[in-house]
């Protein structure tokens, strides 16, 4: 990994710059657009969290990356923020553009309200694909042409089966709560959806801890990431 490993906060540095206080380390200073600042404003975030001023820019500029901080840091932001922008540039459709694996189902549903008001200007399409739901109404979402997917590996795994589904439109995958889709033995299905994946993709890894098995996985699925470790738990 190329670690970077940092630990300090500098969130609140004020700038005094020709007597006018200038606060650094905003949303602004990312080069977010309009659409994109306006669902974080109407969202309520003054200021970025530690880890999304570390990762929202380099994920921005392509890199994969393996994001570690405690629960509640904000890491859902982390990796929306920045989707919602690479997939705002259009492309002719011709299937989902960004898969979220979310180790359950009430995790995958969070997420996908977080896309829904976050991304509420942004006019992206997003839908879950989960266990527990009824395969028909899967099988609609799927066909009503999302451009996010918001899904748990085990049913994601069998609608790519059942509907032959190619993955060839996929640009951005997000591995959320790494460390629970293993523990909940999501391993094999993990595996199996990244040799389905193209190679020329962008994939970020997000997570409270850092197992031995989320080292090999992302050594192997991952591109030269960058680790980002912050405020870790023990
Ligand atoms: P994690 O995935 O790291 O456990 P979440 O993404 O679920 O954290 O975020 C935890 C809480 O913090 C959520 O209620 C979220 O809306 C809030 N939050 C995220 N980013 C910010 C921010 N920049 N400012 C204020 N609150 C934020
Ligand atoms: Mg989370």
């Amino acid at each position: 990994f190329d670690d970077l490993n940092e630990t300090t906060d500098d969130t609140h540095i004020i700038k005094k710059k020709n007597g006018i206080r200038k606060k650094c380390g905003g949303f602004q200073g990312m080069g977010l657009s309009f659409p994109v600042l306006k669902g974080i404003q109407k969202r309520g975030y003054k200021l970025p969290t530690p880890i999304q001023r570390k990762t929202i820019p380099l994920i921005m500029e392509g890199r994969d990356v393996v994001a570690m901080a405690r629960t509640g840091s904000g890491k859902t932001a982390c990796f929306l923020i920045p989707l919602f922008e690479k997939l705002k540039a259009r492309v002719p459709k011709s299937g989902a553009r960004a898969l979220i694996l979310s180790p359950t189902r009430e995790l995958a549903l969070q997420t996908l309200k977080f896309v829904k008001e976050l991304g509420r200007f942004t006019g992206l399409h997003a839908v879950n694909v989960l266990g527990g739901d009824s395969m028909d109404n899967q099988f609609s979402a799927i066909h009503g042409n999302p451009d996010i997917i918001v899904a748990t590996p085990g049913r994601f795994m069998h609608i790519c089966v059942e509907m032959e589904l190619k993955l060839h439109s996929m640009e951005f995958v997000v591995f959320d709560e790494a460390d629970r889709l293993f523990e909940m033995g999501f391993g094999e299905q993990l595996h199996d959806i990244v040799s389905r994946l193209p190679e020329r993709r962008q994939t970020l890894l997000f997570s409270a801890t850092l197992p031995k098995v989320l080292v090999d996985f992302a050594k192997a699925g991952l591109s030269d990431p960058v680790l980002i470790r912050l405020d870790v738990e023990s």
